[in-house]
């Protein structure tokens, strides 16, 4: 963060995690440490380093998110002197790597406001979201919207579901009057993204919830982009299901979650099985053990899932009010430096969570997105998984710049730098 720049972010967090797995305090209380003047939170992230020491601006947190050292140093640990199984062993290490794992879970759950029986670890979003659409015991019509992630549209498609789409407001929020237009007593599942991977729209999930429920429908949400830069309350919100991802969240690869209602897991079937899923198995029949364990065959992401844990209280440590805040700011400033170039187009709301798309007359955002390569900015070029959004744009391709909590104002200037370097070399 930049010398003087009066930052939204409050304080330095927690760490988390920490030895004895056993002990895990839930909720993580913030710790009022002041922040480290001029650099905010990039010291805990050694990942925005290049090889050299310098600055890597990195605007591609809407992919993955860098990692902080209190996640890496708890993966280390789990995956080094810690390491065991979970759930079966007899021997120490194993039941006190039981107690971690479990542990993550009641972190994680509690992070969004849920109970850890209605946590099912998967391995991310992608896998969540299909749970749900295979796992489902109605299927029907599903009512999506124009602006969803591939991953919530093409599991739909193959477990065999019948896909209605919702359009957009003019803006590029989804336009919950046309969904209240559209809804009947046909739908079954409405799936809608929290916040828009490309435009950084934001759903007002409770409306959405009001208006499923209203014809008998259930509300998944997609939170991959949501939970790293907004406060979420599953209880709050009144949805069904709710899925992310835990790279998009400062933890590890291979973990995330689908959290929904108990009474919604206990009716559905499992929908891949092996080991830890069963209560009982014999060549004629099995039985299977209740969720969430139904839902987790096979050896779990143990490692991953201990570090998201410690991911969920190192973000609650700093707080998600004060980082919607922090990354308002630099929207902001972004949008209203791209507004002022003629040749720039900005999509989405003025509103917006942490994410900014642009497209700049005559030249291609792979273009761009090497050019700024070259001045150590990172940010994504393509379609973003949303090519039924590009088709509603009307654009093959838009450059997008995303935001961390680590982000500042020399990301941002670095990129405007950047920018205009394109700008001269197209000019
Ligand atoms: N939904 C949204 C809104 C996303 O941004 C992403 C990741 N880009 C996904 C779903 C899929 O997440 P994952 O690939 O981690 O499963």
């Amino acid at each position: 963060m930049s010398e003087g720049m009066d930052s939204p972010l409050p304080f330095r967090g927690g760490a988390g995690g920490g030895a004895g797995y056993e002990t895990v305090p839930l909720p993580t209380a913030p710790t009022p440490t002041p922040p480290l003047k001029g650099r905010g939170y990039r010291d805990d992230f050694p990942g925005l380093l290049n090889a050299d020491g310098t600055p890597w601006h990195y605007l591609d947190s809407a992919a993955t998110a860098q990692k902080p050292r209190a996640v890496i140093e708890a993966v280390a640990r789990a995956i080094g002197p810690d390491y065991a199984t979970v759930h079966r062993g007899v021997y120490s290490r194993s039941a006190e790597m039981t107690l971690g794992y479990e542990a993550a879970r009641r972190r994680v759950a509690a992070f969004i406001g849920g109970r850890e029986d209605e946590l099912v670890f998967t391995r991310g979003a992608t896998e969540a979201i299909n749970l749900v659409a295979y796992s489902y015991p109605q299927k029907g019509r599903v009512l999506l919207s124009e602006l969803e992630h591939h991953s919530n549209v093409v599991p739909w498609q193959l477990a065999g579901w019948q896909v209605d789409v919702c359009p957009l407001t003019p803006d590029g929020r989804i336009d919950l009057d046309a969904a209240e237009r559209m809804l009947t007593k046909d739908h079954v599942m409405v799936a809608f993204a929290h916040v828009s991977n490309v435009l950084g729209s934001l759903l007002d999930v409770r409306r959405a919830a009001d208006l499923a429920h209203a014809v008998g429908a259930k509300l998944l949400v997609d939170g991959c982009q949501a939970v790293p830069r907004l406060p979420v309350d599953v209880a709050a919100l009144h949805c069904d299901f709710y899925a992310f991802s835990g790279h998009k969240l400062y933890g590890p690869t291979g973990i995330g979650a689908l959290w929904a209602r108990r009474e919604l897991l206990d009716a559905m079937p499992p929908w891949q099985g092996g080991g830890a899923m069963i209560e009982r198995v014999t060549f004629e029949k099995t039985t299977f053990a209740p969720p969430p364990q139904r839902f987790e065959a096979g050896t779990p992401a143990i490692v991953e899932a201990i570090g998201l844990g410690v991911a969920c209280d190192y973000v609650a440590g700093i707080g998600l009010e004060a980082i919607h805040a922090h990354e308002a700011t630099l929207v902001a400033r972004l949008r209203e430096a791209l507004r002022g170039m003629n040749d720039v187009t900005v999509f989405g709301p003025e509103e917006s969570a942490g994410i900014v798309s642009f497209a700049i007359d005559g030249i291609h955002p792979h273009d761009l997105g090497t050019i700024l390569d070259e001045e150590s900015v990172a940010i994504r070029a393509g379609h973003h998984c949303a090519q039924p959004l590009m088709e509603r744009l009307g654009v093959s391709a838009t450059a997008r710049a995303s935001f961390g909590l680590y982000s500042d104002e020399d990301d941002v200037a670095a990129l405007l730098r950047g920018i205009e370097r394109a700008r001269r070399i197209f000019g």
